[in-house]
């Protein structure tokens, strides 16, 4: 296994494939390939990038000519890890909300602290949960924003080089909810639709702008439906939370009459384009309407345990046929954003609802790459490797001490791996972590500018640390 690990210090570009313009031509060599594609390649061999994409696949391709090499000898090589919920403005209060339950969590420290940021902090949240995302595998996300600033993070979705479908939330009522965080039906709408006229389709083109209604409890009826009536005409992502806490669950049957998924499909929200983070209390009947509707159901275990909100039957929407992902969500209720945490519980989990064969690690690793592509409508581009598609990639050691020395490579990764063991990450072509070492921007730097940022929005929102 190849010596290891420098993390501190600035970020220089390797000899191969550095930060700045993409390797034209890069050849990941001598690793055990998990391609993730149905069908697609498994086993011992390399893979040949060519201008941000993967050209071919296979054992012993030769290194063509000023090619530049990336060693994954030891090591798996998968399609980079797609997190399909998460909050990375919420990073900064990692460790703020603890103990609590969904709705007062929110009420009393998310929601106060969301209002609190200004454009300074939110970059400064961004690039430290990129930090975190980058350097533990992540290289597609879904997020919610909060309701202002959103534009900012988008800029730093962009600038870090992630697939990303992201927005800021729409909030038009809801009890203990900060005054300027509740924006007028319309008025909220408009401020994601220009962000989506701006960037959709634009720039690189892997920053996409959603709809993002937070949750049934912030949404008027009438706000909802111009959510779905706007994804629909204008072809945009729709992504909220639901049947994530009983108390929530039971505010909604107060409110509506009705369960939270039957509140959302009166709205129209339920489709193919529509991602449901959490679903952890769905009866038989709603479960029925998320199959029959298309919608992806994203995952968030750590959240769910955390929050004291229970276990999503997970392996049963796989059963019937529902897209399954999987997310960190927010950092103050998890507290990591490292996908191979939630990659073993996510397993693990299911095992105490439905026997010890329920979601095995290969289906795990499914629904933390293609599983995840889907939700995010962009699993022709991402989400396995196959000729053609975007060389978003991440090699990682399977020989640690704490790995092996038996198992298969899928066992390996999901019940033993974790993100000290990425020794490699590759963004459409350009290496971003080279041997454990983060090439984009200082890590260091960008934990010191987060701890700045955090002092100065806490004395804003007037809330203790
Ligand atoms: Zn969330």
């Amino acid at each position: 296994m190849a010596g290891r690990k420098k993390r501190a210090g600035n970020p220089s570009p390797g000899p191969s494939g550095g930060p700045g313009a993409p390797s034209p031509t890069l050849l990941v060599r001598g690793g055990w390939i998990l391609s993730m594609a149905p069908g697609g390649f498994q086993g011992h061999g390399d893979i040949l990038v060519r201008e941000g994409r993967i050209q071919e696949i296979g054992p012993d391709l030769p290194r063509p000519p000023g090619a530049s090499l990336l060693d994954a000898s030891g090591a798996a090589v998968l399609p980079g890890l797609v997190q399909a919920h998460l909050h990375l403005c919420q990073t900064l209060f990692r460790g703020l909300a603890e103990e609590m339950e969904l709705l007062p969590w929110l009420q009393t420290r998310i929601l106060p602290l969301e209002a609190a940021h200004d454009e300074k902090s939110i970059a400064a949240s961004a690039r430290l949960a990129l930090t975190e995302l980058l350097l533990s595998g992540t290289t597609a996300v879904q997020t919610m924003e909060t309701v202002h600033h959103t534009q900012v993070v988008l800029e730093v979705l962009e600038e870090a080089g992630v697939t990303a479908v992201t927005g800021g939330c729409l909030i038009d009522q809801g009890e203990g909810t900060p005054p300027s965080m509740i924006l007028p039906a319309g008025r909220a709408l408009e401020a994601q639709l220009s962000l989506a006229r701006e960037w959709n389709g634009k720039r690189s083109g892997r920053v996409e702008a959603a709809l993002c209604p937070r949750f049934a409890l912030s949404c008027s009826e009438g706000l909802l439906r111009e959510c779905a009536a706007a994804s629909r005409e204008k072809g945009l992502r729709l992504h909220t939370h639901a049947a994530e806490n009983k108390e929530e669950i039971r505010k909604v049957r107060e409110i509506t009459g009705l369960s939270d998924i039957a509140f959302l499909d009166g709205a129209g929200i339920l489709g193919p384009a529509t991602s449901l983070a959490h679903c952890v209390h769905v009866s038989p009947e709603d479960r029925a309407r998320l199959r029959d509707r298309g919608v992806h159901v994203v995952t968030c275990p750590s959240a769910n345990l955390k929050l004291a909100s229970g276990i999503a039957p997970a392996a049963e929407y796989l059963d019937q046929g529902i897209n399954l992902a999987l997310g960190a969500d927010g950092a103050p209720c998890n507290n990591r954003l490292d996908p191979w945490r939630e990659t073993r519980l996510l397993s693990l989990l299911q095992k105490v609802l439905a026997g010890p064969a329920a979601l095995p690690p290969g289906k795990a690793l499914e629904t933390a790459t293609l599983g995840g592509a889907r939700a995010l409508g962009r699993e022709k581009e991402i989400g396995a490797l196959e000729k053609g598609k975007r060389a978003d990639m991440v090699v990682v050691d399977l020989e640690a001490p704490w790995l092996g020395p038996g198992g298969s490579p899928e066992t390996r990764l999901v019940f033993a791996a974790g993100p000290a063991e990425v020794r490699h990450l590759v963004l459409g072509g350009k290496t971003v972590v080279r041997d454990g070492k983060f090439l984009l921007w200082d890590p260091a730097e960008a934990a010191a500018r987060a701890r700045e940022e955090l002092k100065k929005l806490l004395s804003r929102a007037k809330l203790p640390s």
